[in-house]
């Protein structure tokens, strides 16, 4: 098994560990969505070396934020997963995604777009263990996770359309409990910008979002 922190490392995940099987973000949208309740852990396969690389630059871009060190998760790749999802287990935190919908994702919005849902996802994991009194603390777990996603995108150093790109495949996957992207963009932009992205930059970028 391949466990990333989504860093290499040996720090047990520091979110709450569950009793029994407790799933944080599942990712929504496209048409070949699976639910959670479909997955099969059994077909847990280890993330192809691609989706490894863009982990890693997901991970560079937390890794100033989560000293000492950062929430540990397995990531497996699994085609009974929903598209990216974040679950907590007895035995810790897992990523997973489906091999297909990652394709897809590459296809239409790059490396860009995976940076941005893979710290979508881990962002919830970055929020339970790290303090991050910039975010309102009345904003709910989905706006708070697209904060962080914001900040990698700005630690990430990723150019104008690439930008655009990871904000294109946010709002089209988004969580279905906060699937309205138009709420979240100022959520996104709140972590940009509070990371060291310029907002000017931001805004040229999230003009080209579907506002629904
Ligand atoms: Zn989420």
């Amino acid at each position: 098994m391949r466990r990333f922190n989504i860093i290499f490392g040996a720090a047990a995940m520091v979110l709450p560990i569950a009793a029994s099987a407790e799933v944080i973000c599942a990712l929504g949208g496209g048409p070949s969505a699976a639910k959670p309740s479909s997955y099969n852990s059994a077909a847990d396969e280890r993330p192809s070396p691609d989706t490894m690389k863009i982990v890693l630059r997901v991970d560079a871009a937390y890794a100033p934020f989560c000293l000492p060190k950062c929430p540990e998760a397995a990531m497996f790749r699994n085609p009974t997963a929903p598209n990216l999802m974040l679950a907590v287990y007895p035995e810790g935190g897992k990523m997973v995604y489906a091999p297909a919908f990652f394709s897809s994702v590459y296809g239409k919005y790059g490396e860009a777009g995976m940076i941005a849902l893979i710290a979508h996802v881990y962002g919830h994991a970055i929020d339970e263990t790290t303090p991050s009194n910039w975010i309102p603390t009345n904003w709910n777990r989905e706006l708070r996770a697209d904060a962080w996603a914001g900040c990698a995108a700005a630690k990430a150093g990723l150019s104008a359309s690439d930008l655009a790109a990871a904000l294109g495949a946010m709002s089209a996957y988004p969580p279905p409990s906060q699937a309205v992207w138009g709420r979240r963009v100022p959520a996104v932009r709140l972590g940009y910008t509070h990371c060291g992205g310029e907002t000017a930059k931001f805004d040229a970028a999230s003009s080209g979002t579907k506002s629904k």
